[in-house]
């Protein structure tokens, strides 16, 4: 990947759907998701839409779906096919992969696999649609290969749109993307590197409290307008988590030119944009090392 090509890297980019038409998520959490984020652009894009995407706007893209085979029944898209197209779309796309934390030793060796045969470069995890508590020490094995691949581990935090406005919210529980559960799994992989993604509201002070205390840890600000970030979420990327704050956008929901629009009109220092844009996020995926 030249990053000389590149103005900024999206962290934060969901694909939704596969080759053959086959859908991340059934078409009510999709419709729902889509209401509450009131997403009036193509809420299911390919990888092939995707890179074509970034590439015109000089952005990479760390892509990703989510497996939540065993909470939702719902089939999740192959994570080995998303990292074998996205090669193809080297320039511009990063694959992340993802694993059913409920699948146990498969899941650890599938995750080993995804990293060393289809190169994959982190893992996605959503505690809510996946319905898993990340502290549960059932769990750690998985952190394990993580740690010792040297891979990232990006994980939900905080509000989801997923199931909102559905009665009970289609069985997904908030608890389980509470941030404050992944401050036990930084304390226990202190080699594991930790993403958590989105303002986690309504636990924003929670989050900032563990990525300021967790050399470990940094966050994601995808999946809200930058127009709508907590106060303090702000003070802090301007401050003391200025080398730990990353853009991401939680494209499709949300495109990148939108956020990076809003961005533009935040309240952040000229000397913290390209922190945040691009350099933080080259530091956690490891793109200036070799493996690039
Ligand atoms: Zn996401």
């Amino acid at each position: 990947m030249d990053l000389t090509a590149l103005d900024a890297i999206d962290v934060h980019v969901h694909v939704e759907q596969d080759g053959r038409g086959c859908l991340a998520l059934d078409r009510e959490l999709l419709d729902a998701s889509a209401a509450y984020f009131k997403a009036d652009q193509d809420r299911t894009p390919t990888l092939e839409r995707i890179a074509e995407h970034y590439r015109a706007r000089r952005t990479a893209a760390v892509v990703f779906t989510v497996d939540a085979t065993a909470a939702t029944g719902h089939p999740a898209l192959s994570s080995e096919e998303i990292a074998d197209a996205a090669a193809e779309h080297a320039d511009v796309l990063v694959p992340f992969g993802s694993v059913d934390p409920h699948a146990g030793r498969a899941a650890v060796d599938r995750a080993r696999r995804l990293v060393t045969r289809h190169g994959v470069r982190g893992f996605k995890f959503h505690p809510s649609l996946q319905g898993f508590d990340p502290n549960d020490v059932r769990f750690y094995p998985l952190y394990e290969v993580l740690a010792e691949e040297g891979v990232p581990a990006l994980f939900h935090t905080g509000q989801t749109g997923i199931g909102a406005g559905l009665p009970g919210g289609r069985g997904i529980k908030l608890r389980h993307s509470n941030p404050m559960l992944l401050d036990d799994v930084a304390a226990d992989f202190p080699e594991l590197t930790i993403v958590m993604a989105h303002p986690s509201v309504p636990w924003q002070d929670e989050a900032i409290s563990i990525a300021t205390h967790k050399a470990n840890v940094y966050i994601d600000l995808s999946g809200w307008s930058p127009r709508y970030f907590p106060p303090q979420l702000v003070r802090a990327t301007n401050t003391l988590l200025r080398e730990k704050v990353l853009f991401g956008s939680d494209f499709p929901v949300i495109t990148p030119e939108r956020w990076l629009a809003d961005f533009a009109k935040l309240d952040i220092k000229d000397e913290v944009r390209s922190l945040v844009l691009k350099e933080n996020a080259v530091r956690v995926l490891g793109l200036a090392g070799g493996r690039g």
